[in-house]
């Protein structure tokens, strides 16, 4: 018998190893951009979240010193001690005029936000619904929270509402949860058709815009906006740290839900506020934003150039659906993905394997950006159909 109480870690990992799930950090050593140099390699990078170019935007790189001589490096406290400054307000009513909802509360990460929000709203006498495919944050939050938890199939209005006939008469509150643009599928969920059935079965629904915020809908407001839905009252979820190029997460929606949340949400209570940098640059992220559309323009030609390219000249690469900058291709397995992300970096294309436990099919991810030029598209095309696959 083995007694040693650590010993299963190297056994775990072993297993991890042998199911090619295993992973580990890459090393960026330049600017984040279209192009980076990994690991001593110059590679078009299509591995970043930064959709609009701006981690690396001047503005934002002054927004962040500016803060950093006026306030100091750290917040010192948690938001309700010593944390509070004027910036956090600002952005807070930065995000609530572009949301056009009644307010706004900033959390430290994107993470922290669906936790503290999901948790503060429904306990064990509540149900949550959730779509299966919904980022681990979400999940999380919602185990954490003790409410009854049932999934749902991906995006399916049918049996959600089956479910809801079903179990909704047993439980207090009811929450339905879902990601609006699904984080490594790149499709979007059917909200209008969420929302009336919120309204129906009288739930309350969280959509998390962490990969929406700035990308989708005519100002850059997410898919609240996109789908027409804007002045309906749910919850909006969302980062700092996507297309806004900073830190930190938010939670947008009714005055008295946010009043709450300030004061019943625990990731939010018992943590340290975002500090004046992150709060700064997300700041002149927002402005740039609602300001510099064109820059959304750009992006969204390009997402159209590179689905064009890949149907004219990858018939046989299997996309799966996608209306957002995240397009993926399937692969049968781990294995398989993991070869394909190598070959990819050979070739000098930044571009994920993404495997189980995140997804449960093997793929590549690409996230295209406002700053990628149609020459890094078209390179990219070429390097996938000489890999033939
Ligand atoms: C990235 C992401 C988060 C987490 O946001 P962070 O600010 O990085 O913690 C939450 N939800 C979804 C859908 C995400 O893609």
């Amino acid at each position: 018998m083995n007694n040693h109480p650590y010993a299963w870690i190297q056994a775990s990992l072993a297993t991890i190893h042998h199911a090619d799930w295993y992973r580990s950090v890459q090393t960026i050593h330049s600017l984040p951009g279209a192009t980076v140099l990994l690991s001593g390699q110059e590679v078009i990078n299509f591995a970043s979240n930064d959709y609009l170019g701006l981690a690396a935007d001047q503005r934002l790189q002054k927004a962040a010193i500016t803060a950093i001589k006026d306030f100091g490096t750290g917040s010192t406290g948690s938001r309700l001690l010593s944390g509070h400054r004027e910036l956090h307000r600002n952005l807070e009513q930065a995000i609530t005029s572009t949301k056009q909802t009644e307010d706004t509360v900033i959390f430290s990460s994107g993470y922290l936000a669906n936790l503290g929000a999901i948790t503060a709203i429904v306990g064990k006498r509540d149900l949550i619904l959730s779509d299966q495919y919904n980022h681990s944050s979400l999940k999380n939050g919602a185990i954490l929270s003790g409410a009854a938890l049932v999934e749902y199939p991906h995006c399916d209005i049918i049996k959600l509402t089956e479910k809801l006939q079903e179990q909704r008469q047993n439980y207090r509150r009811c929450l339905i949860i879902t990601d609006s643009v699904f984080s490594m599928d790149g499709d979007l969920c059917p909200l209008p058709q969420l929302l009336d059935l919120a309204e129906k079965f009288s739930c309350m629904l969280l959509v998390d815009e962490a990969h929406a915020t700035g990308v989708m809908g005519e100002t850059g407001a997410g898919c609240v906006e996109y789908f027409g839905c804007t002045g309906r009252e749910l919850i909006q979820v969302g980062t700092l740290s996507k297309a806004l190029g900073s830190l930190g997460g938010y939670v947008a929606g009714s005055s008295a839900l946010v009043d709450f949340l300030r004061n019943r949400a625990p990731s939010w209570i018992y943590t340290t506020a975002l500090s004046p940098a992150d709060t700064a640059a997300a700041l002149a992220a927002v402005e740039i934003v609602q300001q510099e559309p064109e820059r959304r323009q750009q992006l969204w030609d390009n997402v159209n150039y590179l689905k064009r390219l890949i149907t004219e000249s990858l018939p046989n690469l299997k996309l799966l659906p996608s209306e957002s900058p995240i397009l993926c291709f399937q692969l049968p397995d781990a294995a398989t993905a993991l070869k394909a992300g190598k070959h990819l970096r050979e070739a000098g294309i930044f571009a994920p394997a993404i495997r189980p436990p995140t997804v449960p099919t093997s793929r590549i991810r690409l996230s295209v950006m406002a700053t990628h030029t149609y020459l890094h598209l078209e390179q990219l095309v070429e390097v996938l159909k000489r890999m033939q696959l």
